[in-house]
């Protein structure tokens, strides 16, 4: 079997839009508030294990979903 480039994600992580799906657990901040009060939080998919970066601005809105690279 050939394993793909992308990770094979699950069908709500397909769709996921503005906010994490019912399968997606918060995993904490990666990245602490910096001086102007921005911050990561991560989440990880329990369904396939897709850990996900949601960037918050200082003013709290969240800058959508991305897919943090599995390293290694
Ligand atoms: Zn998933």
């Amino acid at each position: 079997m050939q394993k793909p480039i992308a990770p094979s994600l699950c069908e709500p992580c397909h769709r996921i839009n503005s906010s994490p799906h019912q399968n997606m657990r918060h995993q904490g901040v990666r990245q602490a508030a910096s001086n102007d009060g921005a911050q990561e939080r991560q989440y990880r998919c329990v369904t396939c294990n897709a850990i996900w970066i949601e960037p918050i601005n200082k003013w709290g809105v969240s800058g959508g979903f991305r897919l943090l690279p599995n390293i290694g």
